[in-house]
């Protein structure tokens, strides 16, 4: 479906004579969504947002991320055309806006949602300080540490948890006999993350949670992620968490070197090309922020 999307995309773009990026594009396309099985009725949901990871069975449904509440009322119409089932279990990867926001339109149709604790604080916390409380599904089942298990139909779906990472809240979500994990974003597939410094986002221990990821999962392990650069997939194998992982950590050695050779952060956050992980293209800024911030001022 991404492909057959991106080649009507071209197609109508290059009759039109229009540029990819044109404003008129961009509203043709803009409620497109995409649905694509992977494996054991296990597939994937993008349109706008961090990707949503579903299944669809006669004795089981389940949904991880929601985006907002539009595209997740679009991946629920597409559900009721194939079952008449009350949706069994909502995950959420972690609290950001882009992956719970649509939860609020579950609200009703679900049995469970599951999120670590502190998915579920930090997502407390945000609608709180925006007033928007009211407009929150939020997890009524969480875990702490290690690893919380949920059966659904003839699916085993486990959350992970090894600490901070991208926030200090994010599971890697698997689905054990399909063997799938949603990664979230403690995956950026060649793309500079966001690192939420202010939900205790932590560079080091990401690295280790990405390492205990790689062992634990297997090479057949098929990999979903929150996001990708452009040119790159929101799917992969276990080698992408070393590749992010080695990238993670270049960004660290960058910003230690350049402070002890005396560079400035702004200076240093300049940079267009982490030296090592050239895959991460364009503006390093945050990284670079949150790694200074990491390093110096924690
Ligand atoms: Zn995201
Ligand atoms: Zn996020």
């Amino acid at each position: 479906m991404l492909n057959r999307r991106h080649f009507l995309q071209n197609s109508i773009a290059a009759s039109a004579g229009l540029s990819l990026s044109s404003p008129l594009l961009k509203l043709i396309f803009q409620n497109a969504y995409q649905m694509e099985t992977l494996r054991n009725n296990v597939g994937i949901f993008t349109e706008r947002g961090g990707t949503i990871a579903y299944m669809i069975t006669n004795e089981g449904i389940v949904v991880v991320d929601s985006q907002f509440p539009d595209q997740s009322k679009h991946l629920i119409e597409e559900i009721q055309k194939q079952s008449d089932r009350k949706i069994d279990l909502l995950v959420n990867t972690h609290h950001h806006g882009d992956h719970t926001a649509g939860n609020i339109a579950f609200k009703g149709l679900v049995n469970k949602v599951m999120a670590h604790e502190n998915s579920k604080l930090n997502q407390q916390r945000s609608a709180e300080a925006q007033g928007s409380l009211d407009n929150q599904l939020l997890p009524d089942t969480t875990y702490s540490k290690g690893k919380i298990r949920e059966k659904v139909g003839g699916e085993r779906i486990a959350l992970h948890y090894s600490g901070a990472g991208h926030t200090n809240g994010d599971s890697f979500v698997h689905f054990e006999n399909a063997n799938i994990v949603h990664c979230g974003d403690l995956l950026f597939n060649r793309r500079v993350p966001y690192i939420d410094k202010s939900a205790g986002a932590n560079i080091t221990n990401w690295q280790v949670v990405l390492e205990k990821a790689y062992k634990t999962f297997d090479k057949d392990t098929l990999m979903v992620y929150g996001h990708s650069g452009d040119g790159y997939e929101v799917k992969g194998d276990r080698e992408d968490l070393l590749a992010f992982q080695n990238y993670l950590g270049k960004v660290m050695d960058f910003v230690k070197k350049g402070q002890a050779e005396g560079k400035t952060k702004e200076q240093l956050a300049e940079a267009t090309e982490i030296p090592g992980a050239p895959e991460w293209k364009g503006g390093q800024s945050r990284a670079v922020a949150a790694a200074w911030t990491e390093l110096f001022e924690e």
